[in-house]
């Protein structure tokens, strides 16, 4: 590790704050903070912390002595000055003369000294920050100093490798105890660069921000250097199926295993969404056997809990031809524990008093034999934090166990630390949205009905997946939506091409729950007259490109056994017919009936399949220079042209969207076909 200090970079940061009448040293704070936020082998979301003590104006101008440190959970390697806060040190310091403090008085006094009275609440370590007399405080969980510390004899391996550089803080829950303890540790030897956290991470100081900064990256570069000498060989390999199957066949099992039905409303799940990831470093982790003892150890820093649960679920090898035998096990491994979570928190919540409520007891990371990791969320965003923890805790204790043999801290301190409610805020409140947790595809993706699908889907929580023949109008209608959706070039007229591009959705988010089948395109022609291949080349999209979607989907949805939803995008064609447009209308109709088939055969299995039945609506099928046309043709405005039905409104691709949202949602409804065209009676179902 070298340090990332650039002269002129810092100078460009002083410049560039002056102008926002940021002082010098918090535009370096700001700075340094974002050098060590960048490094993953340093800090990982929220985790990490920075300080620097100054005197600032307070609102009525009066300069005062303050504590700027990082807000809680906020990000390093994106901070800017007001995520630093400023909190009155005098006030901060006098805490210390208290025998306790509880929690709701140390917000409490953090808020009321707030300079800002908007400003984010700071880290929860701000107590150590303000006992240490540093103007420069550095804290990371880095990865190097982990794996040292992790061990039976971390201590030891410290105090040899550190020569008296470093003071060692034995383990103690961060908060006001720890805060304490490090000042006590600290003043008996000052001449000191940093603090050693026992099972938790490093402290480092200086008189500026690059003093401060660079004892950081030497300490944790001494330690790199350490974990290179005297290694032993990790892991010895256990026995592994010859083949093993893919991320896509094993994906939709483990999230069907951890999903749990919703006691409240039937019909309805709790589901996870998935991120998968391997790499050599993940296999050799996963492959070896004596991963029940060196992955079940526990969090590698404490502040990781909450994220990832105190250990991960480990599975059996998925054999590639013995599919049920892995079902039946991850099923077995989840019910267990849960069983273990579960008991876990009973001991642990009757030693605290028996005053807390227990979180979901599902795995937050599950590892898998032969294939790699996945991190396990509420949404993409949380999977992915899981998945990088996962990722970390796999390189920590594979050097922990190259030196020596990892050792994490006791179930009662997991548990301060998971159900610390300081902790748990940090995870925010932010309201469930009713399709949280689920995934969905949407066929046409890149048309006007497809991205106002897709956009009111991702409205409602879900994770969306855009298929399109057109791969960049899928890209531009995903981009539109947010970093998570993702973009699929498909043509569904091509069975092949839509088993992959559902591979793609499964392998990115673990699995599918609801289908809208979009796609289609209009041929038109006389039926008496009208070419055979022309009536074929519609069948191929506007039926069997259907059939090939809810297909590939039911696939998925069986794997998964908790139910799903089709939506077909049915045209009023299906019921209605226009002359001339039996090319169009023709297998409309069989799509019709085919919604009616799927909901028959597996409304046993919670699939729910329905249809929206579509008019008029602004479109690559009914395009404005068609509309244009149309109207001339038969004498009348483009608006009347458009509104031409019973209520006399134009209905927009959004209406079908918000459709197609209410059908996902009516956990109750089945072989349905809801109109939206404002009105057309001969058109009506019934
Ligand atoms: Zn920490």
């Amino acid at each position: 590790m070298k340090s990332g200090w650039v002269d002129s970079e810092a100078r460009a940061a002083i410049d560039h704050y002056a102008r926002d009448g940021i002082s010098r040293d918090l535009a370096l704070r700001v700075y340094t903070t974002r050098l060590l936020g960048r490094d993953p082998k340093l800090v990982l979301h929220g985790g990490g912390n920075t300080s620097l003590k100054t005197t600032m104006p307070d609102l009525l101008g009066e300069e005062v002595a303050v504590l700027c440190v990082k807000g809680s959970g906020s990000d390093m390697a994106a901070i800017e000055p007001a995520g630093l806060p400023a909190v009155r040190l005098d006030r901060l310091r006098k805490l210390r003369a208290r025998a306790d403090l509880s929690d709701e008085d140390l917000l409490r006094i953090q808020r009321a000294s707030l300079l800002e009275p908007t400003a984010p609440n700071p880290s929860v370590e701000i107590l150590l920050h303000a006992f240490l007399p540093h103007k420069f405080i550095d804290h990371t969980h880095a990865n190097a100093i982990l794996s040292i510390v992790d061990q039976p004899d971390g201590e030891a391996i410290c105090a040899g490798l550190y020569d008296g550089r470093v003071s060692l803080v034995p383990y103690v829950m961060p908060g006001f105890g720890l805060a304490k303890t490090a000042a006590d540790i600290y003043e008996a030897k000052p001449e000191v660069e940093g603090l050693i956290l026992n099972k938790h991470g490093i402290f480092t100081f200086g008189a500026s921000a690059r003093e401060s900064y660079e004892r950081m990256i030497a300490l944790v570069a001494l330690a790199e250097e350490r974990l290179q000498k005297n290694r032993k060989a990790v892991f010895v390999t256990a026995q592994l199926p010859q083949a093993i199957a893919s991320v896509d066949a094993v994906a939709p099992i483990l999230r069907g295993a951890c999903s749990r039905k919703d006691e409240k409303i039937e019909g309805a799940w709790r589901r996870m969404i998935l991120e998968f990831r391997t790499s050599p470093a993940i296999l050799n982790f996963v492959n070896g056997a004596e991963l029940a003892r060196y992955g079940q150890a526990g969090v590698v820093t404490p502040d990781h809990t909450i994220r990832t649960k105190n250990w991960p679920l480990i599975t059996i090898a998925p054999a590639r031809d013995r599919m049920d035998d892995f079902k039946r096990a991850a099923q077995a491994a989840v019910t267990d524990f849960c069983e273990r979570y579960q008991a876990y928190f009973a001991r642990e919540n009757a030693r605290a008093g028996g005053i807390k409520r227990p979180l979901d007891p599902l795995p937050r990371v599950a590892l898998v034999p032969g294939l790699g990791l996945f991190g396990l969320g509420r949404s993409k965003e949380d999977a992915k934090i899981a998945a990088d923890l996962a990722q970390c805790a796999v390189e920590v204790v594979t050097d922990a166990e190259a030196i020596g043999c990892f050792e994490s801290i006791s179930e009662a301190e997991m548990f301060d630390m998971e159900y610390w409610p300081l902790e748990q805020a940090k995870l925010g409140s932010a309201a469930q949205k009713p399709l949280a947790g689920e995934i969905a595809v949407i066929t046409g993706g890149g048309g006007t009905i497809g991205r106002a699908t897709a956009k009111a889907f991702a409205a409602a929580g879900a994770e969306v997946a855009l298929l399109d023949c057109d791969e960049r109008a899928a890209a531009d209608a995903a981009k539109a939506i947010g970093a998570a959706a993702l973009a699929v070039k498909c043509d569904v007229t091509d069975g092949a091409c839509v088993r992959d591009a559902f591979a793609r959705v499964v392998a990115a988010f673990g699995g599918v729950d609801i289908v809208v089948s979009n796609a289609g395109a209009a041929w038109q022609g006389r039926i008496g007259e009208v070419d055979e291949d022309v009536l074929r080349q519609s069948f191929e999209l506007n039926f069997y490109g259907h059939q090939r979607v809810a297909q590939a989907a039911v696939k998925i949805m069986l794997a998964q056994g908790t139910g799903g939803c089709l939506l077909f995008n049915v045209s009023k064609q299906a019921v209605n017919p226009g002359p001339n447009f039996g090319p169009y209308g023709l297998p409309k109709a069989a799509t019709l009936f085919l919604v009616r088939q799927y909901a028959v055969d597996y409304g046993a299995d919670g699939i729910r399949a329905n249809a929206v039945n579509a008019d008029r609506i602004r479109s690559g099928l009914l395009t404005d220079a068609f509309i244009a046309e149309r109207s001339k043709a038969r004498g009348v405005s483009e608006k009347d042209y458009l509104s031409g039905n019973l209520l006399g409104r134009e209905v927009t691709a959004d209406d079908v969207a918000q459709a197609f949202l209410h059908q996902a949602l009516e956990l109750k409804t089945t072989g349905d076909v809801t109109t939206v065209d404002g009105g057309n009676i001969a058109a009506a179902l019934r």
